[in-house]
């Protein structure tokens, strides 16, 4: 599958995400991408904010 393709990163990717919920978690990759693929490290991470987004919402935003 490839690298990991946040900016800095260059650990084997584990799973693929869309490039706009990357971008909605703050993830940093290179530009022009459609789906971006995440090592382990960056995927927990990813999971992490999109949770933190849902409390958020569930909050009452
Ligand atoms: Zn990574």
């Amino acid at each position: 599958m490839g690298n990991c393709e946040i900016l800095s990163c260059t650990k084997p990717a584990e799973r693929s995400v869309s490039a706009e919920s990357a971008k909605g978690a703050g993830l940093e990759y290179a530009e022009g991408l459609k789906r971006v693929h995440l090592c382990k490290e960056h995927y927990r991470q990813f999971k992490k904010q999109t949770k933190k987004d849902r409390v958020l919402e569930s909050l009452g935003r």
